[in-house]
């Protein structure tokens, strides 16, 4: 059984919520302010977080729980469709988001492809310059040196590896990584993509490793050789 947390002050929209992840079978812990969130305690498989809470700033929430559960997955729901909330939730460490009003069908729907482990699609191993990202432990290394990655930022990162220097749209990505019937926005894709460079970049002095290029209006590359040279 999967463990949820709900974080929502909204009675009507928190206790449908519960009321129908419960029916489909998870355990549903359903909190009403971010304080009480934060003090739940044990793992959550996945966190819903709605961000405007009357205590505290959902986003802050976000931190902290990400902080707190590296593992969990963390969705956010927000009444709020401006993108500058959403790529704020994503850099704080949410997975994804969902905007108000929720579909429950569309929630479910995420919710599954979120919890499923990720087929083995990609090689168990990729090997580019130093940079190897192995499927079977979910470890990414530069010369050695791990790269902690988040469970989205493994996956994307694993489907570009599994073809260095090939072209992959950002439907293909979408649907690989996140869900095979996307029909959302692809800026949880840009952000994800953002922190990746980010993480990677952080550890481009102990090797060399590959420069993901973005190609306008298609979607990625991950170069097939290591452009982003070591420091000497
Ligand atoms: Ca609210």
């Amino acid at each position: 059984m999967t463990r949820l947390l709900i974080v929502e002050d909204d009675d009507m929209i928190g206790g449908a919520l519960a009321e129908s992840l419960r029916a489909n079978g998870h355990d549903v812990v359903w909190a009403r302010a971010g304080a009480q969130a934060l003090d739940e305690g044990g793992s959550f498989d996945l966190v819903l977080l709605d961000l405007g809470l009357p205590d505290l700033d959902g986003v802050e929430v976000c931190r902290r729980l990400r902080l707190a559960q590296p593992g969990t997955v963390i969705v956010i729901l927000t009444a709020r469709s401006e993108e500058m909330d959403v790529v704020v939730g994503l850099e704080a460490g949410a997975d994804d988001y969902l905007v108000k009003p929720v579909r429950l069908a569309e929630l479910h729907a995420r919710l599954r492809a979120h919890l499923r482990r990720g087929a083995p699609t990609a090689p168990e191993r990729s090997l580019i310059g130093d940079l190897v990202v192995d499927s079977a432990s979910r470890r990414v290394t530069v010369a050695g040196r791990e790269v902690v990655l988040r469970s989205k930022e493994f996956d994307l990162l694993a489907r570009l590896a599994a073809e260095p220097g090939k072209a992959v749209g950002r439907e293909t990505l979408m649907a690989d990584v996140w869900d095979e019937h996307w029909f959302g926005s692809t800026k949880t894709l840009d952000v994800h993509i953002a922190t990746l460079r980010r993480r990677l970049r952080e550890h481009a002095d102990a090797g060399t490793i590959p420069e993901i290029t973005t190609l306008r209006g298609h979607g990625y590359r991950l170069e097939a050789g290591p452009e982003i040279r070591s420091q000497p």
